[in-house]
């Protein structure tokens, strides 16, 4: 473990000014990957910034739309009752995320901002152009069996590895952030980046941001009909091998409008609206998910040993639609 100072400032300000005045700084939340990425020498802070005394827990209905703070608790989040109620998916998706442990530490913000769990990120002794830009992709050739189908460049294939995020982009969330310039609201689907020729950049955020909370606007007649599947290895404490969050407002047996997205296919959470916009006004049967999942599927792309992601997201798709709906 490297030395780093330690402060742990009790306002916004005092928290972003400690970062703006020192490049090698960091924000510390719950720690679930911070830690751990010290630890393996991946992150190399000289100073934490502990924000968990910053005002930033609430979770708060406003209108039609619900405002969690980017400190609350992921297990907390989960079993509050107004999340429940109003946003059963995102409610689901944070159920199915890591074990038990890590969801009582683990912040909404931290989630947002964990890293990729490619295998080469965390093992120094291996080339990989999101620790150290430049040095190549040990992965694009390598073991790539949890990694990206769509978006990805050959300077990177990693995956988000977030159940919750895929939840907050199919619930057309945005997250709010603050820095020295003032507050600013991201779209969620915008917030996060694909790696392109510049995969350390994870996502949209300035270094002297911070995350203060995630608005989601209420939809009832699509939490009515919401689910979140996840294909995994093991039952519990694994990461998606493919995710699906799917919400669809339904008359009838008529979709009036779908919102999908999927998780560990892509270096963000990947919103399917081609999909989206075919089933809008169809009936809702099992040929109509099909080809809607075909559609999702058109620009999806294997490495090699993750090729099996290419028949496992349309199945989960067309599943969890199939489960939504009982078609
Ligand atoms: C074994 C294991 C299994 C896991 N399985 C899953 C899983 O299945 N699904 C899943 O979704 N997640 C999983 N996780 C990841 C876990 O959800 C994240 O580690 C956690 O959400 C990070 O939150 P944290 O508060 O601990 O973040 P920290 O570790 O404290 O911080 C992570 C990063 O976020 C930054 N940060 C934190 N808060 C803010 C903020 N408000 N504004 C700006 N930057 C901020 C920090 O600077 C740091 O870079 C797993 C983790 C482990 C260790
Ligand atoms: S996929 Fe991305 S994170 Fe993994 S080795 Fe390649 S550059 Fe690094």
């Amino acid at each position: 473990m490297i030395n780093f100072d330690y402060s742990k400032p009790s306002s916004l300000q005092a928290a972003i000014n400690a970062v703006k005045k020192d490049a090698t700084a960091k924000f510390i939340a719950g720690g679930t990957n911070l830690v751990d990425l010290m630890k393996r020498g991946v992150m190399t802070p000289e100073k934490l910034i502990d924000i968990t005394s910053l005002p930033l827990k609430a979770i708060e209905q406003s209108g039609n739309v619900i405002r969690i703070g980017a400190l609350c608790i992921n297990s907390e989040v989960a079993e509050n009752d107004l999340i429940k109620k109003q946003l059963p998916l995102l409610s689901q998706a944070f159920k199915a995320g890591a074990s038990a442990q890590i969801r009582n530490m683990a912040t909404v913000g931290g989630n947002m901002m964990q890293r990729t769990r490619c295998g080469y990120f965390y093992d120094t002794a291996m080339p990989c152009n999101k620790r150290e830009p430049g040095t190549g992709c040990s992965a694009l050739r390598g073991y790539n069996r949890m990694h990206a189908i769509f978006g990805a460049s050959d300077n990177c294939i990693a995956v988000h590895p977030s159940d919750m995020c895929v939840a907050l982009a199919a619930l057309d969330a945005s997250v709010v952030v603050t820095g020295t310039k003032g507050p600013r609201k991201i779209l969620f689907t915008d917030f996060h980046r694909l790696p392109g020729n510049s995969p350390e950049k994870d996502n949209n955020l300035q270094r002297d941001e911070l995350i203060t909370a995630v608005e989601v606007p209420l939809n009832p007649a699509l939490a009515q009909h919401s689910l979140y599947t996840k294909i995994r290895d093991r039952v519990s404490y694994a990461f998606a091998l493919v995710s699906v969050a799917a919400a669809l407002d339904m008359k009838g047996k008529t979709i009036q409008s779908a919102r999908l997205a999927m998780g560990g296919v892509a270096h963000k959470p990947w919103r399917l609206t081609i999909a989206e916009n075919f089933l809008k006004g169809k009936e809702a049967t099992v040929g109509n998910f099909e080809q809607a999942a075909s559609l999702a599927m058109q620009d999806a792309k294997g490495h090699g040993y993750n090729n099996f992601k290419l028949s496992l997201a349309p199945n989960t798709i067309v599943h969890t639609l199939k489960t939504l709906t009982g078609a």
